[in-house]
């Protein structure tokens, strides 16, 4: 795979060409965001990569909503995009409103944003409920992936990854991106993105073009080992709440009590934030959300690991309980 830094191509017989200046768009991004457009059924190619996830959800409200516009956002979803709506939009005239994803969004809102399935709490979006209400419907299907749901199929208007995490699928790139049904959406998300900058780099662009060739068998990977780690911590006497929703690498579940010496006992498993990756991490999320989560709340990635080693650690790490 060639990767072009290049941050400018000249231009040809005195015009532009396809490349002129690589916030606007590189050769490295756009193969990325092709593949990812057919992964997720997009039917004209419509993805646009971005720095970060959090740039990708920062960009779309800014680009696709104004100030006094309300969000109704998914309980129990990534902490930081409620963050971002509330102390960062909040404060240029954004609302946001909470509400449980399982049912349908309340009336009088301009956007609803779901997450397939949320992290921490691994509840499932009702898409078609979302898909009846009139205002646009964004999923961030950063933890199902295009391996287990394409949301625009089930009525979606947007499709949000932290590619950081499956997509990219290595930890070791910071990467987000937006998938758009309607060209209209996908030609303002580029504007505002060639205007301000969030721009995914070329190098990130190619680590995300890797990761994508690997995906299926990674997440499929992911979910057989998830099932089965799933089973024996239900039969854990030291667990309760294992939070599963059937497909993918993502799980959390309760220990009375503080979790913290879990997490130092853990020898294989990585005690370490972020998700997605070919290691397997887990931390206690309380940490960083607060009373939100359940003091012994501990989140799950499942990686490559084979799942009997994954076992034994969790199990010697459970008796610190
Ligand atoms: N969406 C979900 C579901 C996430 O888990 C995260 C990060 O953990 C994000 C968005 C933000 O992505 P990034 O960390 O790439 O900015």
């Amino acid at each position: 795979m060639s990767i072009d830094r290049s941050t400018i191509w000249p231009y040809v017989d005195g015009e532009p060409g396809e490349f002129l200046y690589s916030r606007y768009d590189h050769p490295t991004g756009v193969a990325a965001e092709r593949k990812l457009a057919v992964l997720e059924g997009a039917p004209d190619g419509q993805a646009l990569l971005f720095a970060s996830g959090s740039a990708a959800t920062t960009s779309l409200l800014l680009a696709l909503l104004e100030p006094g516009r309300k969000v109704a956002l998914a309980e129990g979803g990534y902490f930081g995009t409620g963050v971002i709506m509330r102390e960062e939009l909040g404060r240029w005239g954004l609302e946001c409103v909470e509400f449980d994803q399982t049912g349908p969004p309340p009336d009088g809102v301009d956007l609803i944003w779901l997450e397939a399935p949320s992290n921490p709490f691994l509840t499932m979006p009702d898409l078609a409920a979302a898909a009846t209400h009139p205002a646009k419907v964004v999923v961030d299907s950063t933890a199902a992936t295009p391996v287990h749901l394409r949301p625009l199929e089930h009525g979606a208007d947007l499709v949000l990854h932290s590619a950081t995490k499956y997509l990219a699928g290595h930890s070791d790139a910071l990467a987000g991106a937006v998938v758009s049904r309607d060209p209209a959406d996908h030609e303002r998300l580029w504007q505002f993105r060639q205007r301000t900058g969030p721009t995914c780099a070329a190098d990130v662009a190619a680590l995300v073009s890797r990761g994508l060739k690997t995906l299926r068998v990674r997440v499929e990977r992911q979910t057989e080992t998830a099932r089965d780690l799933v089973e024996r911590l239900r039969s854990h006497p030291a667990v309760a709440n294992v939070r599963y929703p059937g497909f993918g690498g993502l799980l959390s579940f309760d220990v009375a009590g503080d979790p913290l010496p879990v997490e130092r006992a853990l020898r294989l498993i990585r005690n370490a934030t972020s998700l997605g990756g070919v290691d397997s991490t887990l931390e206690s999320r309380h940490r960083w959300e607060g009373d939100r989560v359940p003091v012994g709340l501990l989140r799950l990635s499942v990686g490559l690991e084979d799942a009997d080693e994954l076992w034994a650690d969790l199990a010697q790490a459970l008796a610190a309980a």
